[in-house]
């Protein structure tokens, strides 16, 4: 195998600590009388999204889907154009929306979907996301809720893989190449 685990980014306990208190601002900027869907981008995100959704309080409306999209390019690089693999089953239409994602770098996938989402006529629309490579920007994405920025080096755990591998560890981690 070409790449190893390296060092500890992120440990588990800073990214509960992390999850929890973006659960309390989502909650305190919530409209208590509506109903709150949270979009999960599969696969990534599922993680996060999870733990992020027991912090809520009981009192909110909150509803969970996922969506799977892939976004077109030449292989080593994201034209931002997305492919739908699985869709939503939740009509979002004049509902509130937070789209959940794992990471954000150039922000070409995150701002296409965004695109088509608003199309379906949500009555707000916001993001959050775990981490956040902003020196990767190519596209202007406004990022309602961060988890926390980092570097341009590539990271795994927490949902994030490499080559389909290391979603499950608890612990964001860099890789290195062998
Ligand atoms: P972009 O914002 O460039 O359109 O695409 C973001 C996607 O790039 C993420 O959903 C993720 O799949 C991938 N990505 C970017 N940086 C990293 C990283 O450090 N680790 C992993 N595992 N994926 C990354």
């Amino acid at each position: 195998m070409p790449y190893k685990l390296g060092e500890v980014l992120i440990p588990r306990e800073k990214i509960a600590e992390r999850v929890k208190a973006l659960a309390g601002e989502i909650s305190r900027n919530a409209e208590r009388d509506k109903p709150l869907v949270i979009v999960g981008i599969l696969t990534g995100a599922a993680f996060f999204l999870t733990d992020l959704v027991r912090e809520l309080p009981e009192d909110l409306d909150v509803r969970v889907d996922f969506m799977s999209v892939a976004s077109y390019g030449d292989g080593t690089k994201t034209s931002g154009v997305v492919r739908i693999f699985h869709d939503l089953k939740t009509n979002i239409e004049g509902k509130n929306v937070i789209v959940v994602e794992d990471i954000v770098d150039s922000g070409l996938t995150l701002s296409h979907l965004l695109g088509l989402l608003k199309g379906r006529n949500p009555s707000s629309l916001k993001v959050c996301v775990l981490l956040d490579k902003k020196e990767r920007r190519k596209t202007e994405v406004k990022v309602d809720y961060c988890g926390f920025s980092i570097e341009d080096k590539f990271v795994v755990g927490y949902g994030l893989d490499c080559a389909g591998m290391w979603r499950h560890l608890k612990d964001i981690k860099y890789v290195i190449e062998d």
